[in-house]
Parts: structure tokens; C-alpha cells; sequence
């Protein structure tokens, strides 16, 4: 599998961006008897994991022609322990789904709500967020979960350790059946294993040695 035969789309955002060849974590997630599974990811930072989820969620965003379905409700909902990071996320997904033409909008703690959810209500695609920030537009009905395709756990394991479990809960409670759950982190400790069985379906494990 190489980056080339992916939708169009996604192969020129990576081609304009110099990257050529995808890395361990990112080849294990687009091989075959990885689509449509529910994912349990273990790689070590920077290993590029961010556009391994990225790529892993293309088949519910994007239609036959790689261009991003047009739907009311978000597709895809990425939730990460911090600002920065979901912030950093925002930016990469931004690029890499940019040419399929999609909105990505970020919910993140210290910024401004209401910008928020405008960008929600403009119809982004995918979303990013902090878990409490995610859950607040969640209580308020500012975020729309029903049309979700794939939900990512970003850095799982930091995100249990701060404390999160409670609202990824709640997030997670309020999405559809039959949504894919994608959990990625550095290490695989055992909360997220009890989370991986409450939520997820005959899940795929990957765990890939050394970085990119
Ligand atoms: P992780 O989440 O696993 O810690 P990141 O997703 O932040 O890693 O990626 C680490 C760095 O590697 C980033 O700067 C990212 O843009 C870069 N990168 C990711 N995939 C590739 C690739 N296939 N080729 C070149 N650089 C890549
Ligand atoms: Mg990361």
C-alpha cells in the first residue's frame, strides 16, 4: 500500500506536503483487513500516528470520487487530551483533507464558544476537540453526533490519566451504532482496555515497533 493508491484527493495533499512513503503505523491502518474495523492502535510518538487516524477514517468522509460527502452533521470526531494538541491536529487534518474540500472545525477549552458554534453550525465535517469543551457543545446541542462515520481516540491513554473517562463517556454514549471507534495512543494501559470493550466491536489491534 503506498500513498499514491489512496482517493486522489488525500494522494495530492500528501504529495504537495513531500510525504512519500507512509510510515509502519499508517501502512497497518490502511491494509485491507483494517477497513471498516474498529481499531485499537499502539505506536510511540512520532510515529505518525495523526495521519494514520487521518487515513483510517477516509471511507466514511469521502465519496467515490474523494471528495468529502455532504452531510448536515459531522463525519468524523477526533477528541484529544489538550489544546495544543487537539489544536495540532486541526492544522494536520486541515492539509491532508483540504483538496477533498472539507471543513474541519476545532472545539478546544480557552477559546471562544460561540466562534465554535458557528463553525459547528456551518456545517464542518470533521470536528476536533477537547473532551470537556466537546461535551459542553454536546449538552447544548451546538454538536450534531447523529451522522458520525468514525470517532478517534487521540492519545488515549493520557486522556484516562487526566481524568477524561467520564466525558469520553458521555461523547461516546451519544454516538450512533455501528460508527467506527478508533483508539490510538503511546501505551495500552488497562482502563483503556476496559473502554476498548465497552465501546468497541471485534476491534483490530496494531502495535508497531520503532518511529517513522
Ligand atoms: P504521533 O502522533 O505518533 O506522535 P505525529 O502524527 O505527530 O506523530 O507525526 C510526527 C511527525 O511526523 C509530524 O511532523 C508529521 O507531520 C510527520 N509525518 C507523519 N507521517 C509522515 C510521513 N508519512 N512522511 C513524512 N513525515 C510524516
Ligand atoms: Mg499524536
Amino acid at each position: 500500500m503506498s500513498f499514491t493508491d489512496l482517493p486522489a484527493s488525500l494522494a495530492s495533499a500528501l504529495a504537495e506536503r513531500g510525504y512519500e512513503t507512509p510510515t509502519p503505523v499508517q501502512q497497518a491502518v490502511l491494509e485491507p483487513e483494517a477497513h471498516g474495523r474498529d481499531l485499537i492502535v499502539s505506536a510511540q510518538t512520532g510515529s505518525g500516528k495523526t495521519i494514520a487516524f487521518g487515513l483510517a477514517f477516509a471511507a466514511q468522509v469521502l465519496d467515490d470520487e474523494g471528495r468529502i460527502r455532504s452531510t448536515e452533521a459531522p463525519l468524523a470526531l477526533v477528541i484529544a487530551p489538550t489544546r495544543e494538541l487537539a489544536l495540532q491536529v486541526s492544522r494536520e487534518l486541515d492539509w491532508l483533507y483540504r483538496p477533498a474540500g472539507a471543513r474541519i472545525a476545532s472545539c478546544v477549552g480557552g477559546m471562544n464558544a460561540q466562534q465554535e458554534r458557528r463553525a459547528l453550525r456551518g456545517g464542518a465535517n470533521i470536528v476536533v476537540g477537547t473532551p470537556g469543551r466537546l461535551r459542553d457543545h454536546l449538552e447544548r446541542g451546538a454538536l450534531d453526533l447523529s451522522g458520525l462515520g468514525a470517532v478517534v481516540l487521540d492519545e488515549a491513554d493520557e486522556m484516562l490519566d487526566m481524568g477524561f473517562r467520564e466525558e469520553l463517556e458521555h461523547i461516546l454514549d451519544a454516538t450512533p451504532d455501528g460508527r467506527r471507534v478508533l483508539m490510538f495512543s503511546a501505551t495500552m494501559p488497562r482502563p483503556i482496555e476496559a473502554m476498548a470493550r465497552r465501546y468497541q466491536h471485534e476491534a483490530l489491534r496494531i502495535a508497531t515497533a520503532g518511529a517513522a
